[in-house]
């Protein structure tokens, strides 16, 4: 539920301020009732808002595939001052927010959108849409360690459902490795917890794959709009 005159605005109808003016000269109906208050709410998802007789156009729907960088938090606003998510989506003047979430210290895939329904189906446990990244971790597991992680292992909030693991590069003068792996549910701080629980600290973690999306072509810290068929592709 959200103000009346933030919808109103939102929708292109006029400034909050002349939105308030409307309401309160009853120009503005919600499921056929003239609402004078300011302080009324409604959802613009299920209400039929009126003004002046003609209903407010529904909300447009965006998606985005937003590549984040390391050291922003995914949210709108922080109040320690740090960079956020909607730092980078100036520009789009509907309130879009992400789908799921990536640790501050995580760059790469993130799905951005104003469209509830759909943020909530791709985070629904349910949904096991695959998520890939590249994690460089720490020293050089052994093979056995990467089994383990592909197979489930037990973390402070149970097995974690079977995974793939593999190597992607080894680099020994860094005493460092590159796993890519992909998990088909997405708890708190997931791939960071594998890896810390088989002794191989994770030094870096980017997303690189979101069910059938892939970061390419997106440079850091900018986003493209989804085409429909990839929308669809999602769900
Ligand atoms: N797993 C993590 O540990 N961090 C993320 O940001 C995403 C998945």
């Amino acid at each position: 539920m959200e103000r009346l005159q933030k919808i109103m605005a939102r929708a292109g109808i006029a400034s909050r301020r002349k939105c308030e003016e409307l309401i309160l000269s009853g120009q503005v109906e919600v499921n056929g009732e003239v609402v004078r208050t300011l302080g009324a709410k409604a959802d613009p998802a299920v209400d039929e808002i009126k003004v002046a007789g003609r209903p407010i156009r529904p909300e447009k729907k965006l998606y985005f595939a937003f590549n984040k960088p390391k050291g922003v938090i995914t949210s709108a606003r922080d109040p320690e001052g740090r960079r956020v998510m909607a730092d980078y989506f100036r520009d789009v003047k509907e309130r879009v927010y992400p789908v799921g979430r990536l640790d501050y210290d995580t760059e790469g895939l993130l799905i951005v959108t104003n469209d509830g329904d759909f943020a909530n189906k791709l985070t629904h446990p349910s949904g096991h849409i695959p998520r890939t990244y590249h994690a460089v971790v720490k020293g050089i597991p052994h093979g056995t360690l990467l089994e383990k992680l592909a197979a489930g292992i037990n973390l402070d909030d149970g097995m974690t459902a079977p995974a793939e693991v593999e190597y992607r590069d080894v680099d020994m003068d860094k005493n460092e490795a590159t796993i890519e792996i992909t998990l088909y549910e997405g708890r708190n701080r997931q791939v960071r917890r594998m890896f810390e629980a088989i002794g191989h600290p994770v030094k870096r973690l980017r997303r690189v794959r979101f069910g059938s999306l892939t970061l390419q072509g997106i440079p850091r810290g900018k986003y493209r709009e989804l085409k429909p068929e990839e929308v669809k592709a999602l769900l």
